[in-house]
C-alpha cells in the first residue's frame, strides 16, 4: 500500500532499526518503547488490522512463531514476555497495518 507507514518501513523508504526479516515478516524496534525490549513484528503483506486476516491464513501463527523465536534468542523465555495486537480505535491501534508488539525486559503491568 503506497500510503502506509509500515509498508514504507518494510520497503526501506522510511528508516527503522531492523531486528529480523524473512520473506513474510519484518521486525524492528519501536521508536517509542514502553519496555526495555519493544519490537514490532509486522507481516510484509498489508492487512489493515487483524480483521483483514482470513480464517485459512496462517499469518498470525507465523508471526507468533517469530515472536517466540525472537524472545528465546534474547533470553526472555525464562523471565517472560508479552505479545500484543491492538485493533481499531478503542483497541489502541494507531497504525493501520497489522502488527504485533513484543515486550520484555521488565515486570509488565496490566491495565485496560
Ligand atoms: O498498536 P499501535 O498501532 O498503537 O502501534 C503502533 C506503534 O508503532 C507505536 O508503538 C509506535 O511507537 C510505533 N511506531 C514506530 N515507528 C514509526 C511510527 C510508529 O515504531 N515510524
Amino acid at each position: 500500500m503506497s500510503d502506509c507507514l509500515f509498508c514504507k518501513i518494510i520497503n526501506g523508504e522510511i528508516p527503522s532499526t531492523k531486528v529480523y526479516e524473512d520473506e513474510r515478516v519484518y521486525a524492528f524496534k519501536d521508536i517509542e518503547p514502553i519496555a526495555p525490549y519493544h519490537v514490532l513484528v509486522v507481516p510484509k503483506k498489508h492487512y489493515s488490522s487483524i480483521l483483514d486476516v482470513e480464517n485459512n491464513d496462517d499469518i498470525v501463527s507465523y508471526v507468533f512463531s517469530i515472536c517466540v523465536k525472537l524472545a528465546k534468542d534474547e533470553g526472555f523465555d525464562e523471565k517472560g514476555f508479552r505479545i500484543i495486537n491492538n485493533c481499531g480505535d478503542e483497541g489502541g491501534q494507531s497504525v493501520h497495518h497489522l502488527h504485533f508488539h513484543l515486550l520484555a525486559g521488565k515486570k509488565l503491568s496490566w491495565e485496560a
